[in-house]
């Protein structure tokens, strides 16, 4: 069932949507060479708690850390630990938090040091894609307009989106009703309806966008070793313009 949000409810979902923003903001501040994706971690969750906000991951199906840290050919899920970061990564920070709780949910791919033109491209062209879906995020449009807006984009430059992992509602609950898939067909699934919240997240590979869970059980990378990036925004659907949660 999808669950349209009240006023008061929105209140405390942009509540959490900034306080994402404003994490993801200092922890780019945070990302150079020789940084852990542990110490990043630890930023995170201090932060979150001074905001008045909890955590969303941790424990979350008992995943053992505040943000997820996906570097490279990692595309979502990795845990955070003594990896350092090296010049030339990329890395998927995903954070939630959970404001009385009401759930905010982004992602950012960045870049550590100076990156490839292949790995810059990657960047770009997922970044773009997000914002195409949220184009299409507008009441009278079917969930699969968006799907299929991110997923023509995406191959139309020479990338793929990950087919395992989707975008999903976001309310009380980190994952509600609908899902919000990165391929598909227009003028399909659920109506888009003032009030309806959700996270719209593609993940996309350079290569095949076929992926394996690594033995920690967490951790997804690409089957063939490819880069992946991860960009996603928690969005809310009104009587005109999406308005995006996650953006300061
Ligand atoms: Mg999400």
């Amino acid at each position: 069932m999808i669950v349209l949000k009240s006023a008061r409810e929105i209140s405390y979902l942009r509540e959490a949507g900034r306080i994402v923003a404003l994490a993801l903001q200092e922890l780019e501040k945070r990302i150079r060479p020789g940084v852990t994706t542990g110490e990043l971690n630890q930023f995170a969750e201090e932060f979150l708690y001074r905001a008045g906000a909890f955590p969303a991951f941790l424990g979350y199906h008992g995943f053992p850390a505040s943000i997820c840290t996906s570097v490279n050919n990692e595309v979502v899920h990795g845990i955070p630990g003594l990896r350092k970061l090296e010049n030339g990564d990329i890395i998927s920070i995903d954070i939630g938090a959970v404001y009385h709780e009401y759930y905010g949910d982004a992602a950012i791919t960045f870049p550590v040091g100076d990156i490839s033109a292949e790995a810059r491209s990657l960047l770009d062209v997922t970044k773009k894609a997000l914002f195409v879906g949220i184009v299409q995020a507008v009441a009278g449009n079917r969930v699969g307009d968006i799907s299929a807006a991110v997923q023509n984009f995406v191959e139309s430059n020479g990338f793929h989106v990950v087919r395992d992992f989707v975008g999903h509602g976001v309310g009380r609950s980190m994952h509600e009703e609908p899902q919000v898939p990165n391929f598909g067909k227009p003028g399909v699934g659920p109506r888009l309806q003032p009030g309806l919240v959700m996270a719209i997240e593609p993940m996309v590979n350079v290569g095949t966008f076929e992926v394996v869970v690594m033995p920690d059980r967490w951790t997804v990378v690409t089957k063939d070793g490819s880069l992946s990036a991860h960009f996603e925004h928690t969005i809310l659907v009104t009587e005109g313009e999406p308005e995006i949660l996650t953006r300061i």
